[in-house]
């Protein structure tokens, strides 16, 4: 089968039946039809497309040696810098074809898959440990084009470094059982963003585990027996694409996922009961380098958007010439270089790891992942210090469409666009930092990676101050 285009993509998630819960209901019938999730399944079969159009086919896809059929580009393990362009020129596609606004397109989830199957043999003879199951996912996800979400964190209980889950009842999700079959999973997992909407869910610990029974990683079918979704309210204003341009096309839903007595099949299971493996896998495997990589793509065509969207701002009112508004669009315009450089940097000192694959440098992009989380508030706030009562005076499509049109016309035209073009481009502004969507959105660049504050104290953990200890320590003529 190979890559697959946007009806597929729709059929497949149609047919999955998932347990998902919103508002108090199970949601029955076609997922693709239903107003929470539609406009968000329509873009993202609209990526599938894509990988069809014959101008962007050999950038989005390549070749399997094994059946010569086109595979999605997330997908290709680097072996050399040619290759790693490669996989960021397709990564740029999507995040530009949705304005960095879906966290989530599937190449995210695509890249960590690859970077567990190139990492694999890390687990290699260990207690409880299955590496051939992790290749058979891989294989499994090349060929079908199979869309993922993962949960790497424990319900927030109690974040006391103290409280360590030891109720009869497991809050958090573990093995309670093993049988012939596989492993039994109770018990709850946060959060899966797009869960229920993808193929498959992943489920891991990011480190931090202490027991065997919550020492696990497994990856199983979204409509597996016992799993269920609980959404979160939708963000979706509505459908019109003048009152609300993104919620109506990206907006991701976030998901609590409850394991009620899952067996997750032993051929589906990574690991158990190894708390080394838990806790080692995921920093000494290249999960950080190729998700990274995959996440500081999308964030630079975010803040190309998010650019356009202020400078837009500042044409249409024309505040062009006033000094702080042109340091605060020079603030997004040193983010986004910024972000550029490293990730460029990230590339070009990228190195082969044992197993021959290329990883992109880690440092740069873990640079990235923390500035990243601090700048994009900054850019939300400057696009609403610039909109100013612009972002409230925002009448609707059907304002324009009723006997207010004069009056909209006349006293909400902008100084260089007619009132209707005006009240567009600031509901986008608005939408993009105001609305539940947009700050939502904020909160997802802050979190999405892990808490910014445990980033960066790992950032200092693992960068080396040696050299610049030495330079000061020779100077000052005393003992290191
Ligand atoms: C929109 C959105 C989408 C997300 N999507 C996903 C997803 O798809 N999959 C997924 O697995 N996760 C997802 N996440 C969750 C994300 O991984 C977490 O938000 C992140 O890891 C932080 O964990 P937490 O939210 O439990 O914060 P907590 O750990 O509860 O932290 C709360 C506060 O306490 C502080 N704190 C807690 N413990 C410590 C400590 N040990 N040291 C220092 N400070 C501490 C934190 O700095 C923070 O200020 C998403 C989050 C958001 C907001």
């Amino acid at each position: 089968m190979g890559a697959i285009n946007g009806k597929e993509f729709i059929e497949r998630i149609n047919r999955l039946r998932a347990n998902i819960w919103l508002d108090g209901k199970k949601i029955n019938g076609k997922i693709s039809e239903h107003p929470a999730f539609k406009g968000l399944l329509q873009t993202k079969a609209s990526l599938y497309d894509l990988q069809y159009d014959p101008n962007l086919q050999n950038k989005l896809t390549y070749l399997s040696s094994e059946t010569g059929e086109p595979i999605g580009l997330s997908y290709l393990q680097p072996k050399t810098l040619k290759d790693l362009i490669k996989r960021r020129t397709m990564m740029e596609i999507w995040a530009k074809h949705t304005h960095g606004m879906m966290g989530r397109s599937p190449d995210y989830m695509n890249s960590v898959v690859m970077a567990f199957a190139s990492s694999a043999p890390l687990l290699d003879g260990r207690e409880n440990c299955f590496p051939e199951n992790i290749q058979c996912l891989y294989e499994r996800a090349k060929k079908n084009d199979l869309s993922f979400t993962h949960t790497f964190i424990t319900p927030q209980v109690n974040r006391s470094q103290l409280n360590i889950d030891f109720s009869k009842e497991p809050i958090s999700a573990r093995i309670i059982d093993k049988n012939d079959h596989g492993i039994i999973v109770n018990g709850a997992r946060l959060l899966a963003t797009q869960g229920g909407l993808t193929d498959e869910v992943l489920v891991y610990a990011a480190g931090g585990v202490y027991t065997e029974a919550d020492a696990y990683a497994f990856s199983i079918p979204t409509d597996t027996k016992g799993l269920k979704f609980i959404c979160r309210e939708s963000f979706v204003g509505g459908n019109s694409s003048y009152n609300y341009p993104l919620s109506s096309r990206y907006e991701e839903m976030d998901t609590i996922l409850v394991f009620d007595h899952v067996l997750v099949p032993w051929e589906r299971v990574f690991f158990y009961d190894n708390t080394d493996a838990a806790n080692e896998f995921i920093q000494q495997s290249s999960f950080h380098h190729y998700a990274t990589h995959q996440a500081v793509t999308r964030q630079i065509a975010k803040t190309e958007f998010i650019l356009g969207v202020a400078g837009l701002l500042v044409e249409t009112i024309n505040v062009s010439t006033y000094q702080h508004v042109q340091a605060k669009l020079s603030e997004i315009i040193i983010g986004l270089e910024t972000m550029k450089a490293l990730l460029v940097k990230s590339e070009i000192e990228a190195e082969l790891d044992q197993w021959g694959y290329l990883r992109p440098n880690i440092t740069p992009l873990q640079v990235a992942t923390n500035i990243f989380p601090r700048i994009y508030p900054r850019f939300s706030e400057i696009i609403q210090l610039v909109g100013a009562s612009g972002m409230v005076t925002l009448p609707t499509e059907e304002d324009f469409k009723s006997a207010l049109r004069t009056d909209l016309d006349k006293y909400l035209q902008g100084a260089s666009r007619p009132a209707e073009e005006r009240v567009k481009i600031f509901r986008l502004a608005w939408e993009l930092t105001m609305s539940s969507f947009g700050t939502r959105q904020t909160q997802y660049e802050r979190y999405f990676f892990g808490d910014p504050i445990r980033l960066s104290s790992l950032l200092y953990k693992t960068y080396s101050i040696d050299k610049p200890i030495m330079q000061v320590t020779n100077f000052l003529e005393i003992d290191k």
